[in-house]
């Protein structure tokens, strides 16, 4: 179908799937969520996939400058001529994909850290907390949509189905709200889940840090790759330089139950056994930041 109103080539709009888009079409959602992210009119923010402007246009009235990046150039050509129209000259336009942008090219844009805004397309969730994860230090406040469920991974606690990775590598670099949960009728083309906006704010990190911080990411990781499996097998399986001992060793250490599932530790748990497991630093020192 169709998104009402046409390119500035004259040929109807026509949502693309591949690039996530469902786009916001109600107007008071939009406020609420400008409201909520609570940026201030000093303030220069980075709008990921700004789509057909739904938060671009209220965002770009209240903050001092937006630079958004957009993926879609029929969209970029849209958008710039609906600023145009609103007599908005506050936003800088860049077309490209957001995972492959550099921050080093964006942070000249920015006096501190970057505060983020997106409406994020579902299939690029993931990776873009990943990239955003990977350079927290120059990541402000990050007010950002997700489907349902990736928001239940990101808020959710030990013990619960959504309890996993993802929820422990981004609660270790920034403090995670849900702020508002969206209807999936707010959007055009309708999708098949409802939204939650949620603040992912890199200013606010868990207060302990790990030792080594490669090693405990590869940890977690490694903790969840079976989550049927006990700590001590999934961490066997992942670690396979590590014996059984040596696993035993630090679990007790740690005070952890070696038959207990990695859904039941908690972040300090997490902490604490990662820098028991890298006493011996050549085993930490084999894995690399990215691993
Ligand atoms: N912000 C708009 C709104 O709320 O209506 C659009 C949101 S729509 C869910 C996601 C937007 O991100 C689309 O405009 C899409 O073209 C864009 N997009 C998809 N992948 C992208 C990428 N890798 N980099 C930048 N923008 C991307």
């Amino acid at each position: 179908m169709a998104f009402a109103g046409s390119s500035k080539a004259g040929q109807p709009f026509r949502p693309k799937k591949r690039l996530g888009q469902n786009f916001l079409v109600d107007p008071t959602i939009s406020d609420k969520i400008i409201s909520l992210a609570g940026f201030s009119a000093d303030d220069t923010v980075l709008e990921i996939g700004p789509g057909k402007g739904a938060l671009t246009l209220p965002l770009a009235r209240r903050v001092k400058h937006v630079v958004a990046v957009e993926m879609d150039v029929q969209l970029v050509e849209w958008l710039g001529g609906s600023l145009k129209k609103a007599g908005l000259g506050n936003v800088t336009l860049l077309h490209g994909d957001i995972l492959k942008l550099d921050w080093q090219m964006l942070r000249k844009h920015f006096q501190g850290r970057i505060p983020v805004i997106g409406n994020l397309p579902y299939n690029i969730s993931s990776p873009v907390l990943e990239k955003m994860c990977q350079s927290p230090q120059w990541m402000g406040q990050a007010v950002l949509m997700f489907q349902k469920e990736v928001a239940q991974r990101l808020t959710a606690t030990p013990g619960t189905k959504a309890y996993g990775a993802l929820t422990l590598l981004v609660q270790y670099h920034a403090r995670v709200l849900s702020l508002l949960k969206v209807l999936k009728g707010s959007f055009f083309p309708v999708p098949k889940v409802d939204s939650m906006v949620v603040s992912v704010d890199f200013e606010k990190p868990w207060p302990q840090r790990a030792v080594h911080e490669a090693f405990f990411k590869k940890v977690v990781k490694g903790a969840f790759a079976h989550r049927r499996k006990t700590i001590l097998n999934s961490l066997k399986g992942a670690m396979p330089d590590q014996t059984r001992e040596s696993l035993l060793t630090a679990l007790a250490a740690c005070d952890i139950a070696s038959g207990k599932r990695a859904e039941a530790l908690e972040m300090g748990d997490f902490l604490r056994l990662s820098s028991a497991l890298s006493i011996d630093n050549a085993t930490a020192n084999n894995y690399s930041p990215d691993a």
